[in-house]
C-alpha cells in the first residue's frame, strides 16, 4: 500500500433530504497511486466533482472514508490537507497581479517575503509565465489565466493536485497545447494528478489510468488501453469511442449473430444471450476475392483525410461501421455497392456483460 496516495473507501454522498435526496456517489471505492495521472471520466452529473470535493475536503461524505498515504483524513479541513485544486473557472483575484495571485496562499500562511518570492518565481517558471508576473488577470488570455491558476495551485508543493475540468473553457488548439503542458508538468514534478473531464479523448491521451463513472457508480478503472480495448459493459464501450453493438448468442468460442453468422470469440466470454462489441478500426476491409471472416456490401463511404468511414451490410442485414485506412491500403475506399471481405483484428470481438 506504500505506493497509494489517495484511497476512497465505500464513499457515499447523498445531497438533500429524504423526498428530494440525490445520491451523487453510491459506494465508491478507489485507490489512486502516488505520481499517477488519474482521470475521473463520465457524463455530466455522474458524481466526478463530488468525489473531487471530498478528496479536497470541501464536502464531507455521508458514509465512507478518504485516506491519504494510509491516514484517514475524512475529518480533516481542506487547509490541513496537502491537496490543492485547479478549478474550471480559474477563480483568480482580479485586483491582484499574477505574482500576488500565485503567492496568495503562502502570504495567508504568513511565510516570509523572500520565501514567497522564490516559490512564486519557481511556480511561474514551471508554467512559463515569468514575463507576465506584474499583469492583472484581465490583461491575460484564457490560456494564460489557466496557467496562473495552475501556478497558484502548484506553489505550495501539494502532494496531490486536483483538476476539475481545467481546460474546458479553452478553444481546441489551446486545449491541445495545455494537455501537453499538463502532462509535462506532471511528469516533471511527480505529483499525483486527479483530473476530471467528460471528454473521452482528453482522458485517453493524458491519463495513466481512468475511472469511468456513471450515476454515482464506478464502472471501470484501468489504463486507457484496457478501457478502450476491454470495456466491461456497453456504457463504457459507448462512452469511449465509437463501437458496433450486435446482439449475439454465445456458445463456447462461437458468437452467432443474425441467426446464422458464426464468429470466433475468447473462450472466457460470458455465455448465452449478450451483446458483441467491435470497434470500427478493428475491422479490416479486404477485396472480395481475398480470404476473410465475413462478406459484406459497402452501403456508404465518407472520406475523412487519413481514413474513410465506411458503412457495411452483412448477408443477414446486420449493419456495421468500419474504417478504411487510405495510406495503409494504398488507395481510396471501394465505392458503394462493392462486395468486400472483412477481417477482425485479434481480440476485436468482445462479448459484453451488458
Ligand atoms: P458535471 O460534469 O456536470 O460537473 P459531475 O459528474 O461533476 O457533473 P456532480 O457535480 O458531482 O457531477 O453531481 C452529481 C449529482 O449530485 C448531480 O445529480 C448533481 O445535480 C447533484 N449535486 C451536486 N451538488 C449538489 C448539491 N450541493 N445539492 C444537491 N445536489 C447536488
Amino acid at each position: 500500500m506504500r505506493d497509494v496516495a489517495i484511497e476512497a473507501v465505500s464513499l457515499r454522498k447523498v445531497y438533500g433530504t429524504d423526498q428530494h435526496a440525490v445520491v451523487a456517489l453510491d459506494d465508491v471505492s478507489i485507490s489512486i497511486r502516488k505520481g499517477e495521472f488519474f482521470t475521473l471520466l463520465g457524463p455530466s452529473g455522474c458524481g466526478k466533482t463530488t468525489l473531487l470535493k471530498m478528496i479536497a475536503g470541501f464536502e464531507t461524505p455521508s458514509e465512507g472514508n478518504i485516506l491519504l498515504n494510509g491516514h484517514d483524513i475524512t475529518e480533516q479541513p481542506p487547509n490541513r490537507r496537502p491537496v490543492n485544486t485547479v478549478f474550471q473557472s480559474y477563480a483568480l483575484f482580479p485586483h491582484l497581479t499574477v505574482r500576488q495571485n500565485v503567492g496568495f496562499g503562502l502570504s495567508m500562511l504568513g511565510r516570509p517575503a523572500a520565501e514567497i518570492d522564490e516559490v512564486v518565481n519557481r511556480a511561474l517558471g514551471l508554467v512559463k509565465l515569468e514575463a507576465m508576473a506584474d499583469r492583472k488577470p484581465q490583461q491575460l488570455s484564457g490560456g494564460q489565466q489557466q496557467r496562473v491558476a495552475l501556478a497558484r495551485a502548484l506553489a505550495p508543493s501539494p502532494e496531490v493536485l486536483l483538476l476539475d475540468e481545467p481546460l474546458s473553457a479553452l478553444d481546441l488548439k489551446l486545449r491541445k497545447e495545455m494537455q501537453t503542458e499538463l502532462k509535462r508538468l506532471q511528469l516533471e514534478l511527480g505529483i499525483t494528478f486527479i483530473f476530471v473531464t467528460h471528454d473521452q479523448e482528453e482522458a485517453l491521451t493524458m491519463s495513466d489510468r481512468i475511472a469511468v463513472m456513471s450515476s454515482g457508480n464506478l464502472l471501470q478503472v484501468g489504463t486507457p488501453k484496457e478501457i478502450y480495448n476491454h470495456p466491461v459493459n456497453r456504457f463504457v464501450a459507448d462512452f469511449i469511442g465509437e463501437t458496433n453493438f450486435i446482439p449475439a448468442q454465445v456458445a463456447g468460442t462461437t458468437a452467432t449473430i443474425g441467426g446464422d453468422i458464426a464468429l470466433p470469440v475468447d473462450p472466457a466470454s460470458p455465455q448465452g444471450s449478450h451483446t458483441l462489441a467491435v470497434r470500427p478500426e478493428h475491422i479490416r476491409i479486404v477485396p472480395s476475392g481475398a480470404e476473410a471472416t465475413l462478406r459484406a456490401l459497402i452501403t456508404e463511404s465518407v472520406y475523412f483525410g487519413t481514413d474513410s468511414h465506411v458503412r457495411l451490410r452483412l448477408a443477414n442485414d446486420i449493419e456495421l461501421v468500419a474504417r478504411f485506412q487510405s495510406d495503409e491500403a494504398g488507395g481510396d475506399a471501394p465505392p458503394v455497392d462493392t462486395e468486400v471481405g472483412l477481417i477482425f483484428a485479434p481480440g476485436a470481438l468482445q462479448v459484453l456483460e451488458d
